[in-house]
């Protein structure tokens, strides 16, 4: 008997508009979207935010969608939800056929993401018009407390605590239960309640976690968004195994996401913050979530043979130390043999020896955040895959 499994991927992750400035780059400044594949190969398209272009370009390849059946959520209006749309190549390809779920806003009335699509594709907003547009689009309006299913998933949709309304998401496949709940703002207690229930026994809750808990309490109050803490004290309350903080500020550097996500993890055990390219997997034998970051960015790479000592926290928390050869290096990282396996997202201490003026070995200390780990390359060994950020 095969275990069914399903696959969530991480297209785009920043909150309010894309960023591109480097001190973003390892968590990535696309706007919302994400890829839900079931085991029955139904595949669910989270947002629309403009990491939907991405998704969009790996369409043809093999593991990049295609033929299934696909069903696209759209969690409210936000520019930083709908961007993505005209740049989703798919929509122009005639065979394609998609279904568009949302709610009826009171702004705009009947239709309201047709309209959206409409409008957004209007002379002079963009180059073509919507004839051009050549994929089967069905639209659905869905509701706060609609219940329905697509193949062997349950949806659930409940309302969220946000300007001109939002959507969150419940997603129960045979491997698991996803919930998707961004853009929300703790507070309003009949609305905190419904989150409850939508997220209760979550195998993964990804929540909004776009401010600090100290700005929600002052300047950021009544925007619309959560914390960390918030998620942390959801999590908690309703059993969610895994969370995810998403939906970043575009003013919250990689080192401010870094350290949001280290207090969250003092305080929850099992936390990501949601990153570019990022792939949960659930239902897996074994374990039952694991992340992975297969997709990297890197840049230009040369082997090496480097000896390095590392320290660094294991999975299970213990602390480790041990010397190694790092074995291909570029200038943002490094792939590191190690017995030990390190925590995704943590920080290494990497030291390596370089040999020196006048044949003397130097060294040179180097800070490493864990973004790929390859269990069982070599025997013994884990390829752990760092990218410098000190
Ligand atoms: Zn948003
Ligand atoms: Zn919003």
């Amino acid at each position: 008997m095969t275990v069914p499994i399903a696959k969530l991927s991480f297209w785009g992750v920043r909150g309010s508009t894309p960023t591109v400035d480097p001190a973003t780059w390892r968590f990535g400044g696309n706007t919302p979207c994400l890829e839900l594949t079931a085991p029955d190969g139904t595949q669910f398209i989270l947002d629309c935010g403009t990491g939907l272009r991405m998704l969009g370009s790996r369409w043809g390849t093999p593991n990049g969608g295609g033929n299934h059946e696909t069903h696209i959520f759209v969690t409210h209006y936000h520019w930083d939800h709908i961007q993505g749309i005209p740049f989703f190549s798919p929509l122009y390809a005639e065979n394609n056929e998609f279904h568009f779920y949302s709610f009826r806003s009171k702004f705009l009335g009947r239709d309201s993401l047709k309209q959206v699509f409409e409008a957004q594709m209007a002379l002079p907003y963009f180059p073509v018009d919507m004839s051009a547009m050549n994929a089967k689009r069905k639209f659905k309006e869905v509701e706060g407390g609609d219940i329905f299913n697509i193949r062997e998933n349950k949806i659930t949709a409940k309302w969220l605590n946000h300007p001109q309304g939002c959507l969150g998401f419940r997603i129960e496949t045979p491997a698991g239960t996803v919930v998707y709940a961004t853009d929300n703002e703790p507070g309003d207690p009949k609305l905190d309640e419904s989150l409850r229930e939508l997220a209760a026994g979550a195998d993964i809750l990804i929540n909004d976690a776009q401010f600090t808990p100290e700005q929600m309490g002052t300047t950021r109050k009544g925007w619309g968004h959560s914390s960390w803490k918030e998620g942390v004290k959801l999590a908690r309350e309703v059993g969610a195994k895994t969370l995810v903080l998403f939906h970043h500020d575009p003013d919250s550097t990689d080192r401010m996401v870094d350290s949001l996500l280290r207090q969250a993890r003092e305080e929850f055990d099992s936390v990501f913050a949601a990153s570019e390219g990022m792939v949960i997997t659930l239902g897996a034998a074994g374990d039952n979530v694991q992340a992975h970051m297969p997709g990297t960015r890197t840049s230009l790479r040369r082997e090496a043979q480097f000896r390095a000592k590392v320290t660094g926290v294991t999975e299970g928390g213990k602390e480790f130390q041990e010397e190694t050869v790092v074995r291909d290096i570029s200038l943002q990282g490094a792939l590191i043999s190690l017995q030990n396996m390190p925590q995704l997202q943590s920080e290494l201490q990497v030291t390596m020896q370089t040999p020196g003026e006048d044949g003397l070995q130097s060294s040179m200390r180097l800070k490493g955040y864990v973004v790929r780990i390859d269990a069982g390359a070599e025997k013994g060994q884990i390829a752990v895959g760092v990218v410098f950020t000190d």
